[in-house]
């Protein structure tokens, strides 16, 4: 065993050699040092313990350690952690597709793992556009989103990210241009979105490959909700115009929302669609990207005969493997109650919140708190604030907000809840 290292060591180490996500070089103020989870508990390497209120960026959905993700992991490493799947497949990849496309929308029927979420969004992106050019219209080569989106941060899905919030401002020139319509509205029946949406499409769709927005949550674009008929219209104007619609259920898929994907909601299928995140339970990174047979065989049966892309790591069988009994987990758990339980928890706990003076907005859906401010957040102070009532959160720009894991407790919940409102009065 290597001697531990002090903690300042560590971080001296950190602080020299290592970058961290949306941060500086070196990363200011430092990171704290995690020594390890368990549940949906966090242990500094200090002894501090947090109630963890952010899954893990939304992807930890039953808590660290559990017996039964850690058994299929050691079980899996015992025949294999990696082989390449150019050529070769195996079991975990095949059953977890077959899990895939029965718990998907119907009509998704072909699976293309890929390794992160931003790489899912790129090959869903590629799919469309090797669909047109199959079909000879290669001219059909930008997206349609709306505003206030967040897809990733690679450079196609960098391109359909909200144009003011996101990084377009730094690579101007890089970016392909798309068309973005407005954010769709939270409440149903605004005829003027509609009908400003349906112009756009008039005037785009010979252009246009695909539609990609994801569905009913925008993620790290805002935290806002919309209504599922918003999802249903873009449908209709997708099949109207004869393009592709592309969901993207990173954040959403499995179970968040309160639906297993937040595509259901709108009573909708997609004609491609993007999971990750939660795949895995948090473990690994993985994630997948979903198409119907149609568009599976355009490309298949195109100019190139092949869809071109193959990560290394494609397919990966101990992320398989786990992401498999993860899905078991899910299902015999009984998510759909545990999601109300957490929808209910927050929404009594963020209640309070209301009354404050800095706060515009409390909204829950599914297991998802938040409490918008009316000013940018100064993160280190309530992330200090809320570790004061021992909880971890990870707020940005004006947004204070939970994604727990759902193994928490009612206690859970209520801490976090606790913790939101008083880093908020902060
Ligand atoms: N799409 C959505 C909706 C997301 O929330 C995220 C991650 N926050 C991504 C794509 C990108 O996923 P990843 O960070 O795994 O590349």
């Amino acid at each position: 065993m290597p001697e531990p290292v002090s903690p300042e060591a560590l971080l001296a180490l950190d602080a020299r050699h290592v970058w961290h996500p949306y941060a500086a070089m070196p990363a200011a103020p430092a990171p704290y040092v995690v020594d390890s989870a368990s549940g949906a508990r966090i242990r500094l390497q200090d002894g501090t313990e947090l109630i963890d209120g952010m899954a893990s960026w939304w992807a930890a959905i039953h808590g660290y350690r559990h017996p039964v993700l850690d058994a299929a992991a050691q079980a899996q490493l015992g025949r294999m952690s990696h082989v390449m799947f150019g050529g070769l497949t195996h079991e975990p990849a095949i059953s977890l597709a077959g899990r895939l496309v029965e718990l998907a929308p119907a009509g998704l029927a072909r699976v293309f793992f890929a390794d992160s979420g931003s790489v899912s969004v790129e090959v869903a992106i590629k799919m469309a556009l090797q669909y047109w050019q199959a079909a000879g219209r290669s001219g059909r080569n930008r997206l349609l989103t709306v505003r206030g989106g967040y897809h990733g941060d690679t450079f196609m899905a960098m391109s359909v990210c909200d144009p003011v919030g996101g990084m377009h401002h730094l690579f101007t020139g890089n970016l392909t241009e798309q068309v973005f319509a407005e954010m769709p509205p939270a409440q149903p029946g605004d005829e003027s979105w509609r009908r400003r949406t349906a112009e756009l499409f008039e005037r785009h769709s010979d252009e246009l490959a695909a539609v990609i927005v994801e569905p009913v949550v925008q993620g790290a674009g805002g935290m806002r909700f919309y209504d599922p008929s918003y999802v249903a219209e873009l449908r209709r104007l997708c099949d109207e115009h004869g393009l592709l619609l592309i969901l993207d259920e990173i954040a959403t898929g499995f179970g968040r929302t309160g639906t297993m994907f937040a595509a259901e909601q709108a009573g909708v299928s997609p004609d491609i669609m993007c999971v990750g995140k939660a795949l895995t339970g948090g473990y690994l990174s993985m994630a997948a990207t979903l198409c119907t047979d149609a568009v599976a065989e355009a490309i298949s049966n195109g100019p190139g005969g092949a869809f071109m892309h193959g990560p290394t790591f494609m397919a990966n069988p101990l992320a398989a493997a786990i992401a498999g009994a993860s899905l078991d987990l899910l299902q015999a758990n009984d998510w759909q109650t545990t999601v109300k339980r957490a929808e209910a928890a927050l929404s009594e706990g963020l209640a309070a919140a209301r009354d404050l003076d800095p706060v515009a907005d409390v909204r829950v859906l599914g297991a998802i708190g938040v409490i918008e401010l009316t000013h940018p957040v100064d993160i280190d102070r309530v992330t200090r604030r809320a570790m004061g009532e021992g909880v971890w959160l990870r707020p940005f720009r004006n947004l204070i907000y939970a994604m727990p894991p759902y193994i928490c407790t009612d206690e859970d919940l209520a801490a976090i809840c606790r913790a939101m409102v008083a880093a908020a009065a902060a």
